[in-house]
């Protein structure tokens, strides 16, 4: 069973288009359940009506012509209840509707199961039977596992198919729109740049060949190299393998031959196709039909094919990526975006982003967000690999991408960056005034840095220093870990600037989702994992080396202070401190004069908030890391796009939790600050104010709309606003219930339009 519904998933998922899917659908579920009927209909969001779609064992004139309301016949029913209907005598239903032309009163039987993506109702599978019989518990199990894997594969072939600029009935269609979730505040209108991450050639996209003789060249160019690194590759290799493994080569070799999969690909390109495109054409094509072969050494092949694709495919990419063209307005688009691929397009061109995997508190949004480019994580059924080159609208506010924008949408966007650059450019007189509240509350904004570019930017918008430097990210874009001198210079530019502004900087806090390329980690679950204060602490020599590199760049300065990330034990703090007094008597002994400066603890663990208490007794200040608590609190990851509906920093347990802190550091006497993003979300900003936090750190982006909110609200007012929303028990109702109010007093224009 299992065996039958692999393959004709796969066989779907090759098809050419949605109407090739729906056919193969049915035509493989029939012949699978030996049933007389296989139908599927989709349900058209714009006439919000079922239509037949594909059909064996109907007549097929039906397809297309029989339409359903939603509310409407068997097929209305099962969508409505959203679960499988079981009949043996379909025509004795209530529900039951007759539609002469389908020539359906032949059968009795009727099972119709819903298929569901995301939720949505996408239409209903159906098989029927002459036979007056109920269809056995196995056959419902199957046709809803069958239509379970199936949903998906439709969505996006439907998906591809829109934007194409056509709708599965094959009508023109515009402003298609995929959901992801909001990445980086702001909205964009460009032309979408895909980054396809190395040798993937499933990640390939379409393009036309601008020139097929050069495409042609490229592709022999690619095929000869992979000769010759198989030729090597045996010859070196023939003491070590036996010969029919070795043979493994010849197969290679033959296949690469110009009669075989060669030529294939030759007139892939001839036919339009980029050498890439008409590989990945070429090359699934036999990839697929080997896995659909019985014989398991056949089924092999496919692995072997999959190989030789991807050698060939690294050949043409090494050639082909000093082409990547950058328009004048850039959307770069990837699976899974990294900030090095950020780095790679010019700043002046970058205008949006899109990253298929991802949310919104990925490390990579965090850094759209400081560089102000809006974006959209998550965007799963976006057939990303297929919009190179095309228009797109990104809206990062509402977490939305438009595909085919029409001339009024184009017109409705253009109006709101226009608006939002206007706001950005009213606030810019607020640089170097204070953040006070009417009522004389003063509340330092501080900035989250990572990158040197962060540095200029923050003291352009009035930064009262860095609440968070993350020093992962400098180790992040090297091949090697920086030796201490490296550090030092690194962290000597940020003290400097920001002199005498205080500093705040992390010790390295890698792992989770932050890589380094040459300490790699692998593991099951890396959020629960090695990461941040453990992976330091268990490493002390890359721990000693980074704080006396911290210790000695603030000789003269005196504007250091020191972060532990990912505490969740006291005895982590006292290991950390630890090392931390031994580098700074190993600085003195060298020479160097400098105080000891703050050390402070990060809040993100469940853990450290029930010891907050404890942990003050033992540090300088506290910083609540709101993305990660936010994470750990709700059991929600952050990357994790399917679940994003599910992260609220808003979340009542997370507002509970802050207060708790909030309370240990009062009774302490000792400083709290916020350095996640919800510090940088104005609305709830003003709950962190009320709450008594002493120090909010953010991106630059935001600082000077939190500032111009908090220089509006009076602390009285904001106090009265968290009394009221901590009564609230649900974080939708609680993010509305704060933006209606601070709407009431005229606040609204920093607001964030989130849905
Ligand atoms: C946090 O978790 O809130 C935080 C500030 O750290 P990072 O986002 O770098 O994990
Ligand atoms: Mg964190």
């Amino acid at each position: 069973m299992l065996n039958t519904l692999r393959r004709i998933v796969q066989e779907v998922n090759s098809a050419r288009d949605l109407a090739a899917a729906l056919d193969i659908i049915v035509q493989r579920v029939r012949e699978a359940m030996g049933t007389e009927v296989c139908s599927v209909y989709l349900l058209n969001p714009e006439i919000g009506r079922y239509v037949l779609m594909a059909t064996e064992g109907l007549n097929k004139d039906a397809v297309r012509a029989v339409t359903l309301a939603t509310n409407e016949g068997l097929i209305g029913y099962v969508g409505t209840r959203e679960e499988p209907v079981n009949l043996e005598d379909a025509a004795s239903h209530p529900r039951f509707r007759y539609f002469a032309e389908t020539g359906e009163e032949r059968y009795a039987s009727f099972l119709g199961v819903p298929i569901i993506h995301h939720r949505r109702v996408m239409g209903v599978l159906v098989i029927q039977q002459k036979e007056r019989r109920q269809f056995d518990e196995g056959e419902e199990a199957f046709l809803v596992t069958m239509s379970a894997q199936l949903a998906g594969v439709i969505a996006h072939a439907e998906a591809t198919g829109a934007i194409g600029g056509l709708g599965w009935g094959g009508e023109v269609v515009q402003d298609t729109r995929f959901d992801g979730v909001a990445g980086a505040p702001g909205v964009a209108i460009g032309h979408a740049v895909v980054i396809l991450p190395p040798a993937d050639l499933k990640a390939v996209p379409d393009k036309q060949a601008k020139d097929i003789e050069a495409e042609i060249r490229l592709f022999r160019g690619a095929l000869d190299s992979v000769r010759a690194d198989m030729q090597t590759l045996s010859s070196k290799l023939s003491s070590q393998l036996r010969p029919e493994e070795l043979a493994l080569f010849d197969v290679y070799l033959m296949m690469l031959d110009d009669a075989a999969l060669g030529n294939e690909v030759i007139k892939g390109i001839r036919a339009g196709q980029w050498a890439q495109g008409a590989l990945r054409e070429v090359v699934s094509a036999h990839v697929g039909r080997f896995e659909l072969m019985d014989d398991p050494y056949l089924r092999e092949r496919a692995a072997d094919v999959k190989d030789l694709g991807r050698r060939i495919l690294a050949y043409l990419q090494a050639v082909g990526q000093q082409e990547l063209v950058f328009p004048e307005h850039t959307i770069l688009v990837s699976e899974e975006l990294s900030p090095v691929m950020l780095g790679q397009v010019p700043k002046e061109k970058l205008v949006g982003l899109v990253s298929v995997l991802g949310s919104g508190s990925s490390h990579v949004a965090i850094l759209a967000r400081a560089m102000g480019i809006p974006t959209v994580m998550g965007a799963v059924d976006l057939p990303y690999t297929r919009v190179d080159g095309m228009e797109l609208i990104v809206d990062g506010n509402r977490g939305e991408v438009y595909t085919n924008p029409s001339h009024e949408l184009r017109r409705q966007y253009l109006e709101l960056v226009r608006e939002e650059r206007e706001l950005v450019q009213g606030l810019e007189k607020l640089r170097d005034v204070p953040c006070v509240t009417p009522d004389g509350h003063r509340m330092p904004l501080l900035v989250n840095t990572g990158l040197l570019a962060d540095v200029a930017r923050s003291l352009d918008r009035g930064a009262e220093g860095v609440g968070l430097y993350r020093t992962e990210v400098p180790f992040m874009i090297q091949d090697r870990f920086p030796s201490e001198k490296e550090q030092q210079a690194t962290y000597r530019e940020q003290l400097e600037a920001f002199h005498p502004l205080p500093v705040t900087m992390r010790s390295l806090d890698i792992g989770g989702d932050k890589a380094l390329t040459y300490f790699p980690i692998k593991e099951d679950n890396p959020f629960l994992g090695w990461r941040g204060i453990r992976v330091t602490l268990d490493h002390p020599e890359i721990f000693l080396v980074q704080t006396r590199a911290m210790l000695k760049a603030s000789q003269g300065l005196n504007n250091l202070r020191i972060m532990l990330p990912m505490i969740s034990s006291l005895f982590e703090v006292e290991e950390a401190l630890h090392l931390i007094h031994r580098a700074y008597g190993e600085v003195l002994d060298e020479g160097v004069d400098v105080p000891m400066p703050p050390v402070g603890v990060m809040i993100e663990v469940p853990a450290a908030v029930y010891q907050a208490r404890e942990l003050i007794q033992m540090v300088d200040f506290l910083s609540v890391g709101t993305n990660d608590l936010t994470q750990y609190l709700l059991a929600v990851d952050r990357n994790n796009p399917r679940v994003a509906d599910l992260y609220h920093s808003l979340h009542p347990a997370v507002l509970q939790a802050l207060l708790k802190v909030a309370a240990a550091c009062r009774e302490a006497g000792k400083p709290m600050s916020v350095c996640g993003e919800m510090a940088g979300d104005p609305a709830a900003a003003v709950l962190l104010m009320a709450m008594g936090c002493d120090v909010l750190s953010m991106n630059a982006t935001n600082l000077p709309k939190v500032k111009w909110l908090l220089r509006q609200i009076k602390l009285t007012d904001a106090k009265a606003l968290l009394d009221e929303v901590i009564e609230l028990d649900n974080p939708h109702l609680i993010l509305s219930t704060l933006h209606l109010a601070l709407r009431r007093m005229g606040l609204g224009k920093v607001l964030s339009q989130a849905r």
